[in-house]
This record gives C-alpha cells, sequence and structure tokens, in this order.
C-alpha cells in the first residue's frame, strides 16, 4: 500500500506531500505537532494529545485549524488510507504561510500535516536487554512544555547519543538535575522501589506516556514521588528507565560510564511496562471519537 499524508485539506502520495517555501513552520519551527500511537489500530491517549496540542497553540496564539472532532476524523482518516494498525499518526500544525518576517499578521491559515507510519517495534511485551544513555548539558528554551517543532537541541543530543551507540540522552540542567530525555521522559527507581520522575513545569514536556503510568502505578499501588533527581542520583538509581509514546516504558542499564542495578531491566521497570501493555488491551472501542 503507498503512503498517503494529509496536506491542508488533500490527502496527497506521500511523494508529492509537499509545503510552501514560506510556511513560517519551514523557516520559523513556528508550530506544534504530536506522534499518536496506534494500537490494533486504535489511538492511544488521543484526548490528552489534542489537550496538549490546544495548549500549545494557544500559547503560541496560534489558533485552532478546525475543531477537535474534525481533526480526530483526519487522523483516522490518514491512518485508515494508509492501512496502519500498529504504528504513529504524526499531526504538525504550522502557524501559516507569509512573506519572511518575524512578526506575524492576523490573517494567516494555519497549516495541517498529517502522515502515518507502521513501527511494528511497538507490539515488543518486554524488553530483553535495557538500553544505555549518555547525559548531555541541556541546552534548550525555557519553555519546553510546548511541544513545538524547533527541537534542533534535541537532535543535536541524540545524534551525539547515536554516535556514541545510545539510543536516547538524559539532558541535565545547570543545577545537575535532569530534565528529561531527548524525546520522552525520564524516570528512576530509588532504593525502597519508589517510582521517581520530574514534576511538571517549564523544564519539561508534559509527557502523555508519564501522565498515564503515574495513574496507572498509583492505581497498582505502586509508590510514585514527582521530584527532581540529579545525575548522580540517576546514576546510583535501582533502576532508570524513559518514556514516551513510542517507547512505552524503556529500561536504562547504563548511564555514561555508569552501570544501573545488576545492568539488566530492572523489576520495577517491567512490572509497569506490563501494566502499560495490559493497558493497551483495553483501549475503548471508540477512541477515535471519545476524545473529541
Ligand atoms: N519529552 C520530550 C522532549 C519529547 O519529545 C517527548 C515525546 O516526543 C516526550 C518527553 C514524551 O512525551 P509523550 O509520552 O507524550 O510521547
Amino acid at each position: 500500500m503507498s503512503r498517503i499524508a494529509y496536506v491542508n485539506g488533500r490527502y496527497v502520495p506521500h511523494s508529492q506531500a509537499t509545503v510552501h517555501v514560506e510556511d513560517r513552520g519551514l523557516q520559523f519551527a513556528d508550530g506544534v505537532y504530536e506522534v499518536v500511537a496506534l494500537w490494533r489500530g486504535l489511538p492511544v491517549d488521543l484526548g490528552p494529545h489534542l489537550d496538549r496540542l490546544e495548549t500549545g497553540l494557544a500559547y503560541l496564539r496560534i489558533p485552532m485549524p478546525m475543531s477537535r472532532r474534525a481533526l480526530a476524523l483526519v487522523l483516522r482518516e490518514t491512518v485508515r488510507r494508509n492501512g496502519i494498525r500498529t504504528g504513529i499518526v504524526y499531526l504538525q500544525i504550522n502557524r501559516g504561510v507569509a512573506p519572511r518576517l518575524h512578526t506575524w499578521g492576523d490573517d494567516l491559515s494555519p497549516s495541517v500535516i498529517v502522515t502515518a507510519r507502521r513501527m511494528a517495534s511497538l507490539a515488543r511485551p518486554t524488553i530483553e536487554e535495557g538500553v544505555k544513555v549518555i547525559s548531555v548539558p541541556d541546552i534548550r528554551w525555557k519553555r519546553r512544555d510546548i511541544k513545538t517543532v524547533g527541537l534542533l537541541a534535541n537532535v543535536l543530543a541524540k545524534q551525539q547519543a547515536h554516535e556514541a551507540g545510545c539510543p536516547e540522552v538524559y539532558q541535565v540542567d545547570d543545577d545537575g538535575m535532569v530534565t528529561e530525555a531527548g524525546s520522552s521522559n525520564a524516570w528512576m527507581v530509588d532504593a525502597d522501589g519508589r517510582l521517581i520522575t520530574r514534576p511538571l513545569g517549564h523544564e519539561i514536556l508534559p509527557g502523555i506516556t508519564r501522565q498515564r503510568l503515574i495513574v496507572l502505578a498509583r492505581a497498582a499501588g505502586m509508590e510514585v514521588v514527582e521530584r527532581p533527581f540529579s545525575l548522580d542520583e540517576a546514576k546510583r538509581a535501582r533502576e532508570s528507565f524513559f518514556s514516551s509514546t513510542t517507547n512505552f516504558v524503556m529500561p536504562v542499564v547504563q548511564v555514561d560510564d555508569a552501570v544501573i542495578g545488576n545492568g539488566r531491566p530492572g523489576s520495577v521497570s517491567g512490572a509497569l511496562r506490563a501494566l502499560y501493555m495490559d493497558y493497551l488491551k483495553d483501549l475503548p472501542a471508540d477512541a477515535w471519537t471519545a476524545a473529541t
């Protein structure tokens, strides 16, 4: 099946899916995006993703280009046209097209781009090996809670990790505290088995997976503490892992040169991943419409 993308009101072959050269998303990273996981054809936590999208648009003062319901229909139709059951759907909304000038007028129509792709790796029930991460200074702007397409610091950090043979980074602020990973939220498990993750604020993205995991963990009687933790503490942790739409719960077995625990994925992260996989099994059949 050939890939289809949605661009500004039209479903087009992926190879012909283009935006204007003066789209502000291209010239200023003036836009926001969401990545929603698809599980057996259903979107995972679409409602919270649309909430976060609306928060970001409001902060940037970009109007919602269409209703939540219409947006969900476009996402669903793109997924359908690509025949995807396990994968991701990507949505980007840019401020619009205008002659290049930092300031903007009030006559712009936001650009809307939707793509979808298969991702078989999502279906892995357990993670046998765990991964290594390196730490890097967090050099991003001060509104990391807004999911803008301005991802250059994350891109450079993740490329550095990639060249060091690691899939992720832990970003560290000026006080030596871990903010988050390059495209996921960072967690650790302390000596008492408590789950620790940084509280929400301007310093990190409010991950949808992070939030879902907090709810699932607490419902299962696991203790979750939202507090900052240092890179040093992460290196001495019993376990560490990161969470995101495309990784769910990914155990970290080494941070820089420090081996975490016994160097194998830990039981707490394993239990949390199992809770999340169970949650996916029970997604409501009306997940496309309930969110709107
Ligand atoms: N933090 C950053 C910087 C991210 O880019 C992402 C996802 O792309 C996350 C955290 C995890 O967020 P979510 O669970 O909504 O995928």
